[in-house]
């Protein structure tokens, strides 16, 4: 048995086994296929995650940063690191309670999938700032793809978000459908 963590190199059960099609003979294999260490699987997945890194026109050795939102602030999780909150639309002071829906949902997506995003949410001060935006906003919503990041070397695709524009009132906790902001996608 290879040292290593658990789940990497603890051996496929019968099951498993049965479902891939795979023999005990080609299992041991596989087995002896492993990194024969855990700094040779290391050493390894670090010079992939470098090269993606490289291919996505990033710099490996350059520490994470918050990324710049639509206004010029920094951005962490979604959310303007100095909590000055500004309106997607207009870029007045505005608070938290009118979100877009949709980046909402693209934000989760994303949060979930791709560590380091800097997808920005998008607040808006009030219904009519948002109506009045969505020709241009809804263009936000569509498919996407994040490259690699410092903490992640995958790419990732994001499907576009559909349905009418839609604000989720954190106040009243509920969602306001806007049936005029049709949708693009
Ligand atoms: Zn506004
Ligand atoms: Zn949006």
């Amino acid at each position: 048995m290879v040292v290593g963590p658990k789940d990497e190199f603890e051996d496929a059960s019968d099951d498993e086994r049965q479902e891939q099609g795979r023999s005990e003979q080609e299992e041991d294999q596989a087995q002896y296929e492993q990194p024969s260490s855990w700094e040779d699987f290391w050493r390894r997945t670090t010079a992939q995650h470098d090269e993606a890194m490289r291919n996505a026109g990033k710099d490996p050795y350059k520490p994470w940063e918050p990324a710049d939102g639509k206004w010029g602030s920094k951005i962490a999780f979604g959310m303007p690191v100095d909590k000055q909150h500004r309106c997607f639309g207009c870029g007045t002071a505005t608070t938290t309670r009118f979100e877009c829906c949709q980046c909402l949902e693209i934000f989760r997506e994303r949060a979930g999938r791709a560590a380091g995003d800097d997808w920005e949410r998008a607040f808006y001060c009030s219904h009519e700032c948002y109506k009045g935006d969505w020709e241009v906003h809804k263009d936000r919503h569509g498919p996407s793809k994040f490259g690699p990041s410092k903490m992640d070397s995958r790419i990732h695709e994001f499907d576009a978000a559909k349905g009418h524009g839609a604000l989720w009132d954190a106040e009243e906790l509920k969602r306001l459908n806007f049936v005029s902001c049709k949708p693009v996608w």
